[in-house]
Order: structure tokens, then C-alpha cells, then sequence
């Protein structure tokens, strides 16, 4: 069932969309021990995986802007594609989004944005990470990739070709749009970014996949999935992003973080936990 959940944030409006359910096993993660996984499965009271997690997109709506985060996976990931039901619960319909911004180019991210190649949202400025939008395009990365990931590469160029005449690149910090500036986060993909709308208690970071799976990864940020492009890399970001949001107490979304997907990073022990945010 399509799942939607509004609240206010930096000058407008948060929709959180539960585009799906995404199961991973404890066996798609490395620097993690047997150990520690059935740590962490037993915090959550199973012995063994899968780990259910959400599948989030975010809506912004500030003044005129209608304004996407991410798109869910629909059909390129199997018990995804809610987002157009979940738009539609909060009155959107695909030609009133006004840009689209991406965290990253990986399917359960992009896969809501093409319909038999076709453009979804026909009227959306596309804006994605320039060094995202090259990694993707790049016919070596792509030969050097195992067979199964190639199909990643396949979505990015599908997609990036369907908005082409619409897309428009931003570098590391920038203000993509009045009030909203991107934020990297590289390792998970190079372009890896999150958005952060407004400031203080009303702001809103959204982290994109600084996490995949909560109960491996907050309590053990050294967990890495094999999605990562650069592991080592998306090591460091997370844990400078956990250390960074618990001491500044920032207000967090995550597109696979339990939906709504909205919290506070707080420090225990060795490692981190998530406190849900009172929206
Ligand atoms: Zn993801």
C-alpha cells in the first residue's frame, strides 16, 4: 500500500513516499563480522536475514516548487513502485514535478523516473551530480564491471537519455535550488549526495543511502554493501556524516531508513542509533 507522511521544512513542505520494501541479506555486506551480524539481527529479534527495510522518495514543496527526491525503483527493483500512488495521495500529478534531484544514479533511486524508456515526469528539470552523471555514462566503468551490475549502468544511460534535453549537473556544495544545497557524500556512487533544505530545527537533511540497512549499519558504520562503488570511501563518509548529524543534531531523512525515514543520529557505545523524529 502506498504509504505518505507531510510535514513542514525549511520554508515548505516534506512529503516522505514509501515507494516499496527492499529485503538484504546479511551476506550483501562486508567489514562486518558473523558475530556482529547475529548482534544485530538479534537486537531486532531475528536470527537470520533477510532485514526488511523502506524504500523512500521525498517530495519538496516550497511556494511554486514542486520539487522530487529520488524516484523509488519501480519496475528495475521487485516490490518497489509506489511512488506514483503515493504523489497522487498528496494531490501530485507526474506533470506538476518541476525538478527532480538525484542523490545518486543506482536503480532503486532512478527507476521511477522512465516508464518504457519513456520520461515520467514530463515537465522535470533533471538534476544530477556531474561526477555521477560521467562515472555512469562511461562505457570503460561499465566493461569493467561485473556482469551482474552492468544492468546499473544500462538504467543510468536509459534514464539520463530520456530527460537529455532537460538535465543540468552541479559540483560537491552547491545551491541546486533557492533553499535547497547539495551535500557530498561520495563513495556509495562518486557523485553520492545528500540535499539539505533549510537549517536549524526546521532543516532537513536528506542523506540518500548513507545507510541501507539500519540495524547493521548505524550500530556498525564499518558495514559496507556491495553496491559501494569505493567501500573504503563510503566508510569514511558514513562515519563522518553519523559523528557530524549526532553532534549538530541534525534533523536526517534517509531513502532506506524505516519509513518515514526521519531522525536524529544519536552516539551509543561503539557505534550509533536512530531516534525517530516527532513529525
Ligand atoms: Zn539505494
Amino acid at each position: 500500500m502506498p504509504s505518505i507522511k507531510k510535514f513542514a521544512a525549511g520554508s515548505g513542505t516534506i512529503t516522505s513516499i514509501y515507494d516499496g520494501e527492499l529485503l538484504l541479506g546479511p551476506e550483501m555486506f562486508s567489514g562486518i563480522s558473523d558475530a556482529e551480524v547475529t548482534k544485530c539481527l538479534a537486537n531486532i529479534g531475528q536470527t537470520e536475514g533477510p532485514v526488511s527495510g523502506s524504500l523512500n522518495a521525498y517530495l519538496y514543496q516550497d511556494g511554486d516548487k514542486t520539487i522530487l527526491i529520488d524516484s523509488g525503483g519501480k519496475a528495475a527493483i521487485p516490490g518497489t513502485g509506489q511512488l506514483l500512488d503515493g504523489l497522487k495521495l498528496a494531490s501530485i500529478a507526474p506533470r506538476d514535478i518541476d525538478m527532480v534531484l538525484c542523490t545518486h544514479l543506482h536503480p532503486d533511486h532512478i527507476g521511477g523516473l522512465i516508464d518504457n524508456g519513456e520520461a515520467v515526469f514530463t515537465n522535470a528539470e533533471l538534476k544530477v551530480n556531474e561526477a555521477d552523471r560521467e562515472f555512469w555514462l562511461n562505457a570503460e566503468n561499465r566493461e569493467k564491471t561485473p556482469e551482474d551490475f552492468k544492468v546499473f549502468f544500462d538504467l543510468a544511460g536509459a534514464v539520463l537519455n530520456a530527460y537529455q534535453d532537460r538535465i543540468s549537473t552541479f559540483i560537491g556544495e552547491a545551491e541546486v535550488v533557492s533553499g535547497v544545497n547539495s551535500v557530498p557524500l561520495p563513495g556509495h556512487t562518486p557523485g553520492h549526495s545528500g540535499f539539505q533544505i533549510g537549517d536549524g530545527e526546521n532543516g532537513l537533511l536528506i542523506w540518500g543511502d548513507i545507510v541501507h540497512v539500519q540495524a547493521f549499519q548505524m550500530p556498525q558504520p564499518k558495514a559496507s554493501i556491495a553496491f559501494d562503488v569505493d567501500s573504503q570511501t563510503a566508510v569514511a563518509t558514513r562515519i563522518a556524516m553519523f559523528e557530524r548529524a549526532s553532534k549538530e543534531r541534525l534533523r536526517i531523512a534517509g531513502m532506506h531508513l524505516a519509513h518515514p525515514g526521519v531522525g536524529h543520529v544519536v552516539a551509543r557505545g561503539d557505534g550509533f542509533w536512530l531516534e525517530p523524529a516527532h513529525i
